[in-house]
């Protein structure tokens, strides 16, 4: 049975990691309070997804969290703060993961989070042994993506592939986000700006094309890419990243909810990552 996870990294639009740089007002737009458009687009499809929450937002939208919860959504921790992994000793990662499995768990209710993201899929396998050990029971920060300057190369040796996108070590679950390959390129078309720029006609047939040789696909959205309110990008930005971050924002919740459903009509399964364990 082919199988598809829709994943949402619950972030403000401040936290792309190409905007860290610049000053930005970040109370001038929200975008997570307008999330509730995508949630009753998923009602109405019926699908059941997976949010990683950073943390340090958690409290601010405690209610919003609540909701999704109680809408049949799985939440998820992205991190205490949204900084890069590789910016953390291991011993500060050990304390913010438990730190923020504690504050969402309080939001949630006891021991409901037991999936974790990185910020833009930096984990590493000594960071990953340490999520095992501290109570988590999946990641999903694996990416096959070479060509992109952040993203860490994780090692899984001892983990045995389960089934496509989804490899085992004990009871621990990894799941990957898929690349699609062209020519020696891969291309992340599941989430991020790929997902915006490709029209629709296009990103159809780049994942009919993914499911002839794969059983499952991995989306990952985030709450700015869910809503076309402006953003205050200042113009000390340059044009490259104002590209990034809003390129294809506009209809994108129409596209998506067409590929939804198209994927729906072709019998592809859409569950929580955490249904898996
Ligand atoms: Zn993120």
């Amino acid at each position: 049975m082919k199988k598809a996870y829709l994943t949402i990294d619950l972030e403000e639009w401040y936290h792309l990691d190409y905007l860290k740089d610049y000053e930005v007002d970040k109370h001038k737009a929200k975008t997570v309070p307008e999330i509730f458009t995508f949630l009753d687009m998923l009602d109405d499809l019926g699908i059941k997804a997976t949010f990683f929450v950073v943390g340090e937002i958690a409290e601010e939208y405690a209610d919003i969290i609540r909701e999704i919860r109680d809408r049949g959504h799985e939440i998820g921790c992205h991190g205490l703060d949204h900084d890069l992994l590789y910016n953390k000793t291991d011993e500060e990662f050990r304390d913010q993961i438990i730190k923020a499995k504690n504050i969402l768990d309080r939001i949630v209710g006891e021991d409901t989070v037991k999936g974790y993201r990185a910020s833009c899929f930096t984990m590493n396998r000594s960071k990953l042994n340490l999520l095992k050990e501290c109570g988590y029971e999946y990641d999903s920060s694996y990416i096959s993506f070479a060509e992109h300057p952040l993203y860490e190369d994780l090692d899984l040796s001892g983990y045995v592939k389960k089934e496509d996108l989804i490899y085992q070590n004990d009871d621990f679950l990894e799941f990957e986000v898929p690349t699609y390959q062209i020519g020696k390129y891969n291309i992340p078309i599941s989430g991020g700006g790929y997902l915006r720029l490709f029209p629709y006609p296009v990103i159809k047939q780049l994942i009919k094309n993914h499911f002839k040789k794969q059983s499952s696909f991995v989306f990952y959205l985030h709450p700015f890419e869910l809503t076309d309110i402006p953003l205050p990008l200042s113009s000390n930005i340059p044009r490259k990243d104002k590209f990034r971050a809003t390129v294809g924002r506009k209809g994108n919740l129409k596209k998506l909810n067409k590929l939804l459903r198209f994927l729906k009509n072709e019998g592809v399964n859409f569950k929580p990552l955490g249904a898996e364990l």
